[in-house]
């Protein structure tokens, strides 16, 4: 099939309300199956003619490949399915819609669009690697020889799909004995510097508290939480008796 009748088929191809209520309760599924076995809950189907033949979740902790995002392993089952069916790859991808929990990242979304799948049904977005619009519009851009532009469709219970990665991000982070070393570095560090009666020692203090700041904001990117908040007030209260010593 050439590219200007798959475009044709994206075009009359969007899938019902019902359709996608159903796929997408089962992409979240296997999105809760990543998170329950430590992997970022990502999960994703792939549809042809009312029938799954594509299924996937992250297994990038897994199997320590980076690029094992659910749209990839889903693809590869695709891939199977077609040998298996002795199915043409491009007719099947170009009548196959994707259902995943968050917007695909750049490197999922060339591929989808390189394969000609015609539509992605996601729920959140992904600020960081979206390749729907988010960080880069691969779904709709103008490229030359990269297969056809895909239909979006956002937003089904992407609430729910946020609070899952903030579960995620909170497990991954060990906050509790971090704030708590660090709590304890805070407080240690004007007592130290009143030791020494070295003013040198300032600069020091400011560049750690800064770089834990900074470390603590990177771990709570998805999680921006009031515990981010408690360390500031904490790191704000221990840098008082400093300046009481060193006045
Ligand atoms: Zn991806």
């Amino acid at each position: 099939m050439g590219t200007d009748e798959g475009l044709r088929a994206a075009e009359c191809f969007h899938p019902s309300d019902e359709e996608i209520e159903k796929w997408m309760d089962d992409a979240f599924d296997t999105a809760k199956d990543a998170l329950e076995n430590g992997e970022v809950p990502v999960g994703c189907l792939m549809v042809y003619s009312n029938q799954v033949i594509g299924k996937g979740r992250n297994e990038v902790n897994e199997t320590k490949n980076a690029t094992r995002h659910a749209e990839m392993v889903a693809l590869d089952q695709l891939l199977a399915w077609c040998r298996h069916s002795n199915l043409d790859v491009s007719s099947v991808c170009e009548r196959t819609a994707l259902y995943v929990t968050v917007e695909p990242c750049i490197m999922c979304a060339a591929a989808l669009r390189l394969l000609n799948i015609p539509v992605v049904v996601y729920g959140c977005r992904n600020e960081r690697f979206g390749g729907c619009g988010s960080v880069l519009d691969v779904s709709s851009a103008s490229l030359p020889q990269t297969g056809s532009t895909f239909k979006c469709v956002s937003g089904h219970r992407a609430e729910e799909a946020v609070e899952m990665l903030k579960t995620f991000y909170k497990q991954e982070n060990p906050n509790g004995d971090q704030n708590l070393s660090l709590l304890l570095f805070l407080l240690s560090s004007p007592l130290l510097s009143s030791l020494f009666s070295s003013p040198r020692l300032i600069f020091s203090y400011i560049s750690s508290l800064v770089s834990s700041f900074l470390l603590l904001s990177d771990f709570c990117f998805y999680a921006v939480s009031q515990e981010l908040f408690i360390n500031f007030f904490f790191a704000i209260l221990s840098f008082l008796p400093f300046l009481y010593i060193t006045s």
